[in-house]
């Protein structure tokens, strides 16, 4: 190689990586303005909105905290979800999950999986001291993780499982149960709707008493305060799961598999391996509405953060900061914390 060619390549090689770094200033500002944009966003839609969703929004919440049936009984939960009540007779009568049901690459729960789900729950509802029966509900669709009801409600709280929680692993399915169930052992749903309501009474003294404008105002502040009172008990609650198992492992793998997943899904190159990555059932979902397109795949993936959170959930803590908190829990914490403090003290 020549001399001049060895400057060319050097310089090549110079403006090169200046254009990387360009390209990485460049990224790195996109992903702050995502960052910004997201949660104004989703606080200025909550603003305007409110004042035709709060009644509404707090009425259903009070109906379904204190009678979880009221939820099932909506369309949108029968419907939208196809759930299905996990009991014995519905799993030896294979009712759940029929064959067919599913698309290939998903595997439905065994007979074993589903009749282990009911022992857990009951056990787990039982060392915390949850008197009520809890019902389980499940679906072959793609339904959310998540309980409705509380011990102040007069028919069965019930807990949603996605059939790919039934499937992990023994540790993170216990860990999940436990979460659900600290959110009905501590009325969670029940306090979010009474903040609700506390919220409706001040929207109308304001609209009353200040002007029609106040109300406004009262709904960002709710909005904000709202997000933190999330946040704050899906924190107990992980903390809570904690607790009764002695160990942050089930959680902490559960949310590291979930972020590195999602970081595979954000630095997918090409569609085809876009899609690979997805839920073969949210692929049909997508398939049937014509919305399974590249345009899909960009707005998914500037929905994930470099670290694998994602932008658009505002009612939990960051999937990384779980995973971090769930990793450093250790049961004795408080104990040694204590301990630490005597001997300083002393
Ligand atoms: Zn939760």
């Amino acid at each position: 190689m020549s001399l001049l060619s060895k400057c060319e390549l050097n310089s090549k090689i110079h403006s090169l990586s200046l254009d990387q770094n360009k390209n990485n200033t460049h990224d790195a500002l996109k992903e702050k303005l995502l960052d910004i944009k997201y949660p104004l966003f989703e606080t200025i839609k909550d603003t305007l909105l409110s004042p035709l969703t709060r009644p509404i929004k707090t009425l259903a919440m009070l109906a379904i905290s204190l009678s979880p049936q009221t939820a099932l009984g909506l369309r949108h939960f029968k419907d939208k979800y196809a759930l299905k009540q996990v009991t014995k007779e519905n799993i030896d009568q294979a009712i759940l999950f029929p064959q067919g049901c599913l698309p290939d690459g998903m595997q439905a729960p065994t007979p074993e999986r589903l009749k282990a789900l009911i022992q857990k729950v009951d056990f787990f509802a039982k060392k915390m001291g949850i008197k009520q029966k809890i019902d389980i509900y499940t679906s072959p669709k793609i339904c959310p993780t998540g309980c409705v009801g509380g011990t102040y409600s007069y028919n069965s709280p019930f807990i949603m499982f996605d059939l790919k929680i039934i499937n992990a692993s023994d540790d993170e399915l216990d860990a999940v149960i436990c979460h659900e169930l600290t959110h009905i052992k501590e009325n969670h749903l029940f306090k979010k709707a009474l903040f609700s309501l506390a919220v409706l009474a001040i929207d109308i003294l304001a609209t009353v008493f200040i002007s029609p404008f106040a109300f406004f105002a009262s709904e960002a502040v709710a909005s904000l305060i709202g997000r933190v009172i999330d946040r704050k008990m899906e924190k107990d609650s992980d903390y809570g799961a904690m607790n009764l198992l002695g160990t942050g492992k089930g959680i902490a793998s559960f949310f590291e598999r979930h972020a590195k997943k999602a970081i595979d899904m954000k630095n997918a190159k090409d569609f085809n391996t876009f899609v690979q990555k997805l839920d073969p059932r949210k692929v049909v979902k997508l398939k049937a509405k014509n919305k399974l397109n590249e345009s899909w795949m960009h707005k998914a993936q500037m929905r994930i953060t470099p670290e694998g959170n994602n932008r658009r959930d505002f009612a939990h803590p960051a999937v990384t900061t779980r995973a971090t908190y769930a990793r450093a829990f250790s049961p004795d914490s408080r104990k040694q914390l204590a301990l630490h403090l005597c001997s300083t003290a002393a």
